[in-house]
């Protein structure tokens, strides 16, 4: 045990050191846009990739996880294992995916449909769609958005392909099922849950999608069977497109950080450190998304934001924090190697739980001086948050189940499978004439974030179970108090990553995740819809 022992103090240090220098480099890039930045950030990228790609020390460790027994230094020994092993991958078939993948965003980010002679960005798109009443327009502009799916398609599929030939390299059926059993997750487990989810919730969404396209009907004067899914307000009808403008008038006087501090002031958890190193308007050169960044493991914990005076911002705010507090509560006594979450699911789980608190009316009225004006506005709000997660899980089932089916059968007709999930979950049919397009390769997260986006819904579910512990144990499901701050504090952040996430969820919550919680919060009580 001692050599074991001896290893990880020699190796780990190794990691924690580059790991160090990267993060700092992705700092850099992403709050300037330096490219001298973006050259270093490859270069240690490299180099600490370089570390996993040693086949004699990967044979070591799988010995070493057959004869120790020791909880901590098993876990060790497993998180190494699986980040050695998709870096044995024949090194001529990995820097081939690195190229195609760096091209492929190249051409993503350089596309720009034209629209009325004009080339448009994204969210030029979606300005549109935000404010036009004419349907003619609106659906151009939709149909120049997915002009980008034809460009790319070709290249996708190229990758999909590559992806799929290094799953087989490691002995994987596909790329889907390797990226799953790489984060510890059951592929069938996850493809069942979903549609148990879908099946419960079904009733709920159609019933809610059905006053949606009442409004829609209304403002854009089309019957209800021609409105499109143009209609929504963005490209993927993956947002709630009711009261935007209303709900971004209600926080738009508001100090997002100084409401950030005090949403977790009155759960016992001070923010103002990581307020005082994270960056948080835009700025010409800076990356245009928002993130937290762990950069030592130790204290130095950070986020980005492009903080604008709406509700979207205050959710994501309170998200990041949500990320932030995470990754600086856990025991401080545990290996480097296990100061993490064991998966994305249990930090977006609070991170979520916090950006949900935007929508909340309960949180909002310790925001928000409650008026006749606010009032109604705060209890729009909460039937908004409603409306977003049925909205947002139906279309984490169509993402889901195309990427399961787009790695297992690349050959089939791509187009028509795509529409017919957006139809079978998002209940919305394909417009004439799509046939012959690739619609499906206009969204970002197909070539560039695969197999990713499940993570996101497991963390709603995982979200809605530990409100709901939190209501058995201090009688409120509320975070707003030291004891909800407290609960999360013991369970949820201080194990890191000692046990795997479906343990962790076990651990918090007393049961494995079902989509039980969820579906009580947000598709009302589970006995209606589960007929169907
Ligand atoms: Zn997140």
């Amino acid at each position: 045990m001692e050599h074991v022992k001896q290893f990880l103090s020699e190796f780990v240090s190794k990691v924690a050191h580059k790991a160090r220098q990267l993060n700092k480099a992705v700092w850099i890039l992403e709050t300037t846009g330096s490219p001298d930045a973006a050259d270093l950030k490859a270069e240690l990228d490299t180099e600490l990739r370089m570390l996993f790609n040693d086949r004699a020390i990967y044979d070591k460790l799988l010995k070493w996880d057959q004869e120790i027994q020791e909880p901590l230094l098993k876990r060790q020994l497993n998180v190494l294992i699986r980040a050695f092993k998709p870096n044995l991958i024949p090194q001529a078939l990995l820097e081939e995916i690195a190229q195609k993948e760096a091209e492929l965003s190249q051409s993503y980010a350089n596309f720009r449909p034209e629209f009325e002679g004009k080339a448009l960005s994204e969210n030029e798109v979606r300005a549109v769609l935000k404010k036009e009443n004419k349907a003619e327009r609106r659906k151009k502009v939709w149909e120049a958005s997915k002009e980008i799916g034809d460009v790319l398609a070709p290249q996708i599929l190229h990758l999909v392909q590559l992806r799929n030939q290094a799953a087989h390299s490691l002995g994987y059926s596909d790329y889907f099922q390797m990226q799953l059993d790489l984060q510890e997750v059951n592929g069938k487990w996850l493809l069942q849950t979903f549609d148990e989810l879908s099946k419960r919730s079904d009733e709920a969404y159609l019933e809610m999608l059905q006053k949606i396209e009442k409004e829609q009907s209304k403002r854009f004067g089309v019957e209800v069977k021609a409105l499109g899914p143009w209609a929504w307000s963005d490209p993927f009808c993956q947002e709630d497109p009711l009261n935007n403008q209303e709900l971004d008038d209600l926080v738009s006087q508001l100090d997002f950080s100084k409401a950030g501090q005090a949403f977790y002031e009155r759960m016992g958890i001070p923010v103002h450190p990581i307020l005082e190193r994270s960056d948080m308007f835009e700025r010409p050169g800076k990356s245009q998304h928002a993130f937290c960044i762990n950069i030592d493991r130790e204290k130095d914990v950070r986020t980005l934001n492009n903080v604008q005076p709406s509700i979207r911002w205050l959710e994501t705010v309170l998200h990041e924090l949500g990320h932030a507090i995470y990754e600086l509560g856990f025991d401080s006594a545990l290996p480097w190697l296990l100061r993490e979450p064991p998966h994305m699911i249990t930090t977006e789980a609070m991170a979520l739980l916090a950006g949900r608190q935007a929508y909340r009316y309960d949180s909002l009225s310790h925001m928000i001086e409650p008026s006749e004006k606010t009032e109604p506005l705060m209890k729009k709000a909460d039937q908004s948050l409603t409306r977003r997660q049925l909205i947002f899980s139906r279309w984490v089932l169509v993402m889901t189940e195309f990427e399961s089916q787009l790695y297992s059968n690349p050959k089939q007709d791509l187009n028509g499978l795509w529409w017919k999930l957006v139809e079978k979950y998002q209940k919305i049919k394909a417009p004439q004439g799509r046939q012959s397009k690739s619609d499906w390769a206009a969204k970002y997260h197909i070539g560039l974030a695969p197999v990713y986006y499940f993570s996101y819904l497991l963390g709603e579910m995982f979200a809605s179970s530990i409100e709901e512990s939190l209501s058995k144990a201090s009688g409120s499901q509320s975070l707003d108090s030291h004891k909800a701050g407290q609960f999360l504090q013991h369970k949820l952040f201080f194990p890191g990553n000692r046990m795997p996430w479906d343990a962790l969820v076990q651990h918090v919550t007393g049961y494995p995740l079902t989509p039980d919680a969820w579906l009580t919060q947000f598709a009302g009580p589970a006995e209606l819809g589960a007929q169907g």
